[in-house]
């Protein structure tokens, strides 16, 4: 058996694409989607991440407010510019791209963000909502992983499904989300005892780990859905290359379906930044929630 190669690239154009008919539609009532995203200090990758935010944004019509701050900004300059950012009516949504220097409390930060605005769902609020089924901001990692599964299945009621990895920004939303599509929900980590054989049981299995090609072919069910969430970069020779927390070479022969790395989980993490983005903006507009963006 060969799996079917889940194809995020692709699908996250299809999102994309839907973003952009939203954002137009919503111009006819002359109403532009602003995303700000803020950038403390020059760490090489967050300053990619930022960079494709910034392009991808305007690529689908919507307005981008790139803040680049010096990597000794006071914890103070940035809380007074986010105070700013929820203030500002063209700002729809704001993202505080992590990590952030040592100096600088992450967790303030996050909590300082206008939950209505907080499109990464990191604010405790949103946080609630989501545990409790309400109307949440949802973290864009996890959000993207349900609509492939959403897309791959239809329906999620009553499969069996483990998420390996337990943090705040992908394990455990991904949960809350998998139970509130009525999986059965198992979250492993670090010390869950023969994690092998409960990967077994798992109808749809959540990589969320951060650990090179862990997860191999034998700890599969057979035509099970795989969504690999690692990004990984190891040697490859003189260079490095990316590879997920599934090892996809013998995972792709037991799978039913598998998310590649890269062109998987990845591309739609950016592309659900603007769904979020579009999400906020016709609520605080008390327009109707773009339908196919938002859960
Ligand atoms: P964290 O390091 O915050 O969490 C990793 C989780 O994996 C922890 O809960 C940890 O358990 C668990 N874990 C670690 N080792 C093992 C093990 N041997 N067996 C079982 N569980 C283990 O990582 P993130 O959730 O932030 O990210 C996970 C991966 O996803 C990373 O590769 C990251 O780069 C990638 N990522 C990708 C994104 C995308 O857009 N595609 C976005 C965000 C992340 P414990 O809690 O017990 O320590």
């Amino acid at each position: 058996m060969t799996a079917d190669i889940i194809d995020g690239k692709a699908f996250a154009a299809t999102v994309r694409a839907r973003v952009a008919e939203h954002v137009s539609r919503l111009a006819k009532q002359s109403i532009t989607p602003g995303l700000a995203v803020v950038l403390v200090g020059e760490d090489p990758a967050s300053q990619v991440y930022v960079r494709n935010k910034g392009k991808q944004t305007v690529e689908v019509g919507m307005a981008s407010f790139e803040h680049k701050l010096d990597v000794n900004t006071s914890e103070a300059d940035l809380l007074a510019l986010i105070a700013r950012l929820n203030a500002d009516p063209a700002v729809h949504g704001i993202l505080c791209q992590l990590p952030v220097p040592d100096h600088i409390d992450a967790d303030k930060v996050l909590a300082a963000i206008d939950p209505a605005k907080d499109v990464d769902g990191f604010h405790i609020s949103n946080v609630g909502l989501l545990a409790t089924g309400q109307k949440a901001m949802v973290p864009c990692t996890p959000l993207g992983c349900l609509m492939m599964l959403r897309e791959r299945h239809g329906s999620l009621s009553g499969m069996n499904a483990v998420v390996v990895g337990r943090s705040n920004i992908v394990g455990k939303p991904m949960a809350q989300l998998l139970l509130r599509d009525s999986a059965t929900v198992t979250i492993a980590h670090s010390r869950t005892r023969d994690i092998e054989a409960l990967c077994r049981t798992a109808d749809i299995l959540i990589a969320a780990v951060g650990r090179p090609q862990m997860i191999t072919g034998d700890w599969i069910k057979p035509g099970a859905t795989v969504i690999d969430v690692g990004i990984n970069r190891v040697p490859n020779g003189e260079k490095t290359r990316l590879v997920g927390d599934v090892d996809f070479a013998s995972a792709v022969e037991v799978a039913g379906a598998i998310t590649p790395v890269p062109g998987g989980v990845g591309p739609m993490t950016i592309a659900c930044l603007l769904a979020n983005t579009v999400t906020a903006c016709c609520r605080a507009n008390g327009l109707p929630e773009p339908e196919g963006l938002t859960i």
